[in-house]
């Protein structure tokens, strides 16, 4: 039988608390279901796993797993289109598997209600008191990061902002170097940064108004999100600069991504406004590199895009190479002061 005391419960809503980062918070919330869940009885829960929808929203993947790789057969298709189900309705419901823990589905929702992820939870005993006890986490969960996000975010685009750029990019820095070390599989991966810059868009103010050019910012920012995917995550660094990170499986990927969202600004047609182009530098993110060497690599491949012409993208070390630009002959030494 599983006992839940006061004393666990508030460790957990202390351990939750503490976090500032949304994906660091989800960790932690699936940590602490998972003890919370098997408090008295370690055999009683088998997993704790967060799905979220990919990028078509017609599935959901595993982002979370906490526990022992799931036994239960949640390949299946019925217990995806469950999943599904879950998400559309935003329903409590339950998985009952003949030879298996049950799998209880949580929905979890963002600060307007919708959903945004599903918890489930394989275990054999989730006694009604524990499913109280769970429901009331997931609200406290949900308002924490009601208050993480509008930390996180630039009120008026609703993209991250630079304070959570300096934050995430170190993290991005760091979770390449353990792949690195590790050998693992993301090691293959390679990462791009890249600065967007609206072409001109002083003229824009000048010419329709501050509220135009809010707008315009707005709709910009919309057109990276439809673009990008999800999992790549996008900045609004200043004003009409924005930055993009993105994790491709070769180098062959990263002018394509650029170019198509280039080229989707150029033929989206702004009210009152009408057409806006954009410029982009970007250079790659080598796994020892430093942010700020990124920015300034980026932001040097901009104002090439920029002084040749805009409405194109720059590649800070293809410049490089082809002698457009001149390395820092100072980058890699060690200046003391
Ligand atoms: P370039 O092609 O060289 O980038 O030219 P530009 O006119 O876009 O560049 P510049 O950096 O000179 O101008 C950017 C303008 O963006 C100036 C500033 O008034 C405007 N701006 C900055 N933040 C905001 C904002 O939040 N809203 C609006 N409407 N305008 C902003
Ligand atoms: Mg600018
Ligand atoms: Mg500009």
């Amino acid at each position: 039988m599983n006992t839940i005391n006061t004393h666990s419960v508030l460790n957990k809503l202390i351990t939750l608390t503490n976090e500032r980062d949304v994906l660091a918070l989800e960790q932690s919330l699936a940590e602490a279901l998972f003890e919370l869940v098997g408090a008295s009885d370690d055999d009683n829960v088998k997993s704790v796993v967060i799905y979220h929808p990919d990028d078509t929203r017609k599935q959901l993947l595993p982002a979370i797993v906490v526990g022992k790789s799931p036994e239960q057969d949640n390949s299946s298709l019925s217990f995806k289109q469950l999943l599904i189900d879950c998400f559309k309705s935003g329903e409590y419901c339950i998985y009952e598997q003949e030879c298996a823990s049950p799998i209880r589905l949580y929905p979890v929702k963002n600060a307007k209600d919708h959903t945004v992820a599903i918890i489930a939870i394989e275990a054999m005993v989730c006694g009604s008191h524990l499913h109280e006890v769970i429901n009331l986490l997931l609200k406290i969960y949900q308002n924490f990061t009601g208050l993480i996000n509008d930390n996180e975010r630039d009120t008026l685009t609703g993209l991250l902002n630079r304070k959570t750029f300096d934050f995430r990019i170190n993290k991005i820095l760091v979770q390449m170097q353990e792949a690195a070390k590790l050998q693992s599989d993301k090691a293959d991966q390679v990462y791009f940064l890249a600065i967007f810059d609206i072409d001109h868009f002083k003229r824009v103010n000048d010419e329709f108004g501050h509220l135009i050019g809010d707008e315009v910012l707005l709709l910009f920012s919309q057109l990276m999100t439809q673009t990008f995917r999800s999992n790549d995550p996008i900045f609004r660094f200043g004003g009409e600069e924005f930055v993009g990170v993105f994790e491709c499986s070769s180098h062959d990927d990263i002018p394509n991504i650029l170019n198509r969202f280039r080229e989707k600004v150029g033929q989206f047609n702004f009210p009152q406004v009408g057409k806006v182009t954009v410029s982009a530098g970007y250079t790659e993110i080598f796994t020892y590199g430093l942010p700020s060497q990124l920015i300034d690599h980026a932001d040097l491949a901009l104002y090439f895009a920029k002084n040749n012409g805009r409405n194109r993208i720059c590649f800070y070390e293809q410049l490089i190479a082809d002698g457009d630009l001149q390395e820092n002959k100072k980058e890699g030494d060690i200046e003391l002061f």
